[in-house]
């Protein structure tokens, strides 16, 4: 049905070039193959390295205007095929192609926006005790940077490291994930098509080695990371000479429900952040607290939403709520962490039993009072299962949030104004979202704090972080 698998090969200076050891995708739903890709070494790494390197030296210096342009042109062709891009997620990744298609529009979104925000880079000027000099301050990109994207969001993520380092004017170098080749592979042909000039945008593709081949890479000013927070603290490590990081680890997301919350907006909410993408979102909710005057009635209302999700192939049916887990790594973690709630007195609510098709297909599990030590309740589960505790105050459900390694997203549930002031002070997380789980919009900067990691990436500030400062002190009269 998926037809012949995508070859994915490295896209250096606006061409595709294959060569070196080949590997295989398989698609976790059906275990076919679909896709393939060249993994670059060192030599693949140093030419891509050395075209964004050659590129900078022009489009560093382009306008906005000129960038912003291209940017709009792109999201007109992404916009054009947005099958194709879904049907690659889908099929490498895993997630229902509705959903996928979903990303593909957000891609574009960020293309646009971006294209705008290129032409609003502006400097300032500053005054001089003296009245002979004028200071002006400019922005000037970074330079050559380079991207590490992993594979639970391939298109999106892929966008936002893109938006913000193209449209400042730096060029890039991006390793996609090794499960996930083929969204950056179809990008690399939109952005030729869309005239940005050849070395501006470069894919390598590969695992682990490539990446820190690419990391360590003294020519690139600036990596952009998003993934684990193992590799994230191997990168500091891996970088060579003076090398700018931004930091994406991702972290245990907690939810709090108050007695004053709709119930029904906020089971509804926990359902859709704890399982889309089969759980495999840096900001999934794994952990839930809930006010002990609630808890009752919120675990019925997310028990009953939970075990009325479709959870299938998602190529086959578009519309299923929720796909396989993309690899055996995930669906072990997730069954070990639901495994040890239930050993350690929690009930499971939701998700007991196989799913019928087996392989990398999970129903969705809830688990009620497991203690705040378990698994699921302290570690990034990064599957298809949550935890609910019950909390007597809204200060000790604060307290077991913050107490949880990782900063990047909370959720509030309550319809009183003075716990929404008090809680989103007290939250200590990048990303706090009152009564609705989109804790992220494409003009506003999302990033984590703490072991989540640094820097921003949408908005005005994901654009920033790729600029440098340049003061010009002008004495003109003498
Ligand atoms: P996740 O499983 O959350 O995607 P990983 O950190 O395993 O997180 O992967 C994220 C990205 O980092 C992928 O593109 C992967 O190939 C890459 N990667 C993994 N290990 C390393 C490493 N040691 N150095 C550089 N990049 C790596």
């Amino acid at each position: 049905m998926s037809g012949t698998p995508l070859h994915c090969s490295a896209y250096i200076d606006g061409e595709f070039r294959t060569g070196g050891e080949r590997r295989e995708r398989r698609n976790p739903a059906t275990g076919e193959v679909v896709a393939t890709f060249d993994v670059a070494g060192r030599e693949t790494v140093d030419r891509a390295v050395a075209a964004a390197k050659r590129a900078f030296a022009d489009w560093g210096r382009t306008s906005g205007f000129t960038r912003g342009a291209m940017f709009r042109r792109l999201a007109e062709i992404t916009l054009g095929r947005v099958d194709e891009l879904a049907t690659c997620v889908t099929l490498e990744q895993g997630k229902p192609l509705d959903e996928a298609r979903g990303e593909v529009r957000k891609f574009a979104e960020a293309m646009r926006f971006y294209g705008e925000e290129a032409e609003r880079i502006h400097g300032e000027t500053v005054p001089n005790e003296s009245t002979d000099y004028l200071s002006v301050v400019v922005r000037e990109p970074v330079g050559p940077v380079a991207a590490i994207t992993p594979w639970n969001y391939p298109v999106e993520l892929i966008g936002w490291k893109l938006g913000g380092a193209l449209g400042a004017g730096c060029t890039m170098v991006i390793k996609p994930s090794e499960h996930t080749p083929g969204a950056a592979h179809l990008i690399a042909g939109y952005i030729g098509e869309a005239g940005f000039p050849p070395g501006v945008f470069n894919v390598v593709h590969g695992a682990g080695e490539t990446g820190a081949l690419l990391a360590a890479h003294p020519d690139i000013a600036k990596l952009g990371f998003t993934g684990s927070n193992r590799t994230g603290q191997s990168l500091f490590r891996t970088v060579e000479g003076v090398t700018q990081l931004t930091m994406e680890l991702g972290g245990s997301c907690p939810m709090i429900v108050s007695r004053h919350a709709d119930l029904d907006l906020a089971a509804t909410g926990a359902v859709r952040r704890a399982f889309r993408n089969a759980g495999q979102i840096c900001i999934a909710i794994n952990r839930i607290y809930v006010e002990d005057a609630v808890l009752g009635e919120f675990v019925d209302r997310m028990a009953e939403l939970t075990a009325a999700l479709t959870v299938t192939d998602g190529f086959a049916t578009p519309d299923a709520d929720v796909g396989p887990v993309t690899m055996e790594e995930i669906r072990a973690r997730t069954a070990a962490h639901v495994a040890d709630a239930v050993e350690r007195g929690a009930r499971l609510v939701a998700g007991a039993g196989e799913h019928p098709a087996g392989g990398l297909f999970r129903n969705p599990a809830i688990v009620v009072g497991a203690p705040h030590d378990s698994l699921i309740m302290t570690e990034e589960t990064f599957g298809p299962a949550v935890g609910i505790a019950g909390v007597e105050s809204l200060d000790e459900a604060v307290a077991h949030a913050n107490a949880v390694a990782g900063g990047l997203a909370a959720y509030l549930y309550t319809d009183h104004l003075g716990e929404t002031m008090r809680l989103g002070r007290d939250l200590d997380f990048g990303n706090v979202a009152v009564n609705s789980v989109d804790a992220g919009i494409i003009n506003a900067p999302y990033g984590g704090r703490r072991e989540s990691g640094f820097g921003s990436e949408h908005g005005r500030e994901g654009l920033e972080g790729y600029l440098q400062y340049k003061h010009l002190r002008i004495r003109h009269t003498h």
